[in-house]
């Protein structure tokens, strides 16, 4: 079987692991922490990284820092995983939906402007697959309307819009690293603050709302309980791990590039036959290849391909069931506008096998399989 994901482990885990269990470091904020919060700092440009225990962490902090209260409005895709819309309704938050690019999939910035009313607070874009949103035009409408931004890029970690990091260009970002992300940590993940007059806060929401990190740093003689807060940081041992995964993330980033770049010139017949789409890069975008995905034309199409390449021993899937026909997007959010492209597209996307150990010859058995299952399921 070859399996949709399988995590990469680059070697020196263990080892940097034991370094922590030999220093008798294993709550969080020790040295690989901080080793890591500086090399995101360092290559994201951020004010301030923190790690957390997820994106989802992440996510539910920017929540707290937006001070979102009951019946605000957030802003965001209803095509994006559920963290992105959990963070704010665990406030009292309304998620409001607005539809995607048929592109890029992402956020279409031109409706955001049109579902702002009194009560919103935030925008939410998510940059899927690695590929930024138009960040220009949402910065240029949240300064206008002074709303934050909090990017959930979640898969967007060494991706790039228009030279800045994905993450770095809101006030907020949130990363992850999840073993399907592209550097991983088991479950882990990391809010960069890019707004200095969050930073302080952030690092006491992080730390059950006491200013336990002042204390760390010899700025107060006791540290006491000020404000709301949770424990979102990480231990020592996911910190450890991250950081032997940190120093090959170049190496991890031009492999999955290198199988992406693959898989796009050998789907490029399948796209002039019109029986698939694939993925595009917006100008000035640089991606992360965190996923490789198709459209293929039709929804019975691509669930009889899903099914034809399992029986062949090839592990694709589909990807999110919009939130807003969800039991609890239906709930606890609205839609502005039509969902179009959101219903239409989401029906339409196989990702592939993209993972750094993927062999030359399973990704060829892939493309083939791909190719011959597209005519069969045509006939079929
Ligand atoms: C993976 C993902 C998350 C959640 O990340 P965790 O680290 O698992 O909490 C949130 N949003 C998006 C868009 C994701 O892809």
């Amino acid at each position: 079987m070859i399996p949709f994901n399988k995590p990469h482990i680059t070697g020196k885990e263990l080892w940097y692991i034991a370094q922590a269990h030999a220093k008798g470091q294993l709550a969080g904020d020790g040295s690989f922490t901080k080793k890591c919060q500086q090399w995101l700092e360092e290559t994201t440009g951020c004010r301030k990284a923190l790690l957390t225990h997820s994106c989802t962490a992440a996510l539910e902090m920017a929540a707290i820092l937006a001070d979102i209260q009951p019946g605000d409005e957030v802003i965001m895709p209803s095509y994006t995983f559920v963290s992105t819309a959990n963070a704010f309704v665990l406030r009292g938050g309304v998620p409001v939906f607005v539809d995607i690019r048929p592109d890029t999939l992402n956020i279409d910035e031109t409706l955001i402007e049109a579902a702002i009313t009194p009560r919103t607070k935030a925008i939410v874009p998510v940059h899927y697959a690695g590929v930024g949103c138009e960040m220009d035009v949402i910065m240029d409408i949240a300064k206008r309307h002074k709303l934050l931004v909090i990017e959930d890029a979640a898969q967007g970690v060494t991706a790039y819009y228009k030279g800045k990091a994905l993450g770095s260009i809101g006030d907020l970002g949130a990363l992850s690293f999840h073993e399907t992300k592209n550097i991983i940590s088991g479950e882990g993940g990391a809010l960069l603050i890019n707004n200095p007059s969050l930073i302080e806060r952030a690092e006491i929401i992080r730390e059950k709302g006491t200013n336990r990190s002042k204390f760390f740093r010899g700025e107060v003689d006791k540290y006491t309980w000020i404000d709301i807060g949770s424990s979102y940081l990480p231990g020592e041992i996911i910190a450890a791990f991250l950081w032997a995964q940190a120093e090959e993330a170049d190496k991890i980033n031009h492999i999955r590039l290198r199988q992406w770049d693959v898989y796009h010139n050998e789907f490029e017949e399948l796209e002039q036959r019109r029986v698939l789409r694939r993925p595009l890069i917006t100008k000035g975008c640089e991606h992360n290849a965190h996923m490789y995905y198709v459209l293929t034309d039709t929804h019975t199409r691509r669930n009889c391909m899903i099914k034809a390449l399992k029986e062949q021993r090839v592990h694709t899937v589909f990807h999110y069931v919009p939130l807003h026909s969800s039991p609890a997007g239906k709930k606890y959010g609205r839609v502005h506008g039509a969902m179009k492209n959101t219903e239409e597209l989401a029906d339409r996307v196989v990702r592939m096998p993209l993972w750094v150990d993927l062999s030359d010859t399973e990704q060829e058995r892939v493309v083939e399989l791909v190719a011959a299952t597209m005519d069969a399921c045509e006939r079929g």
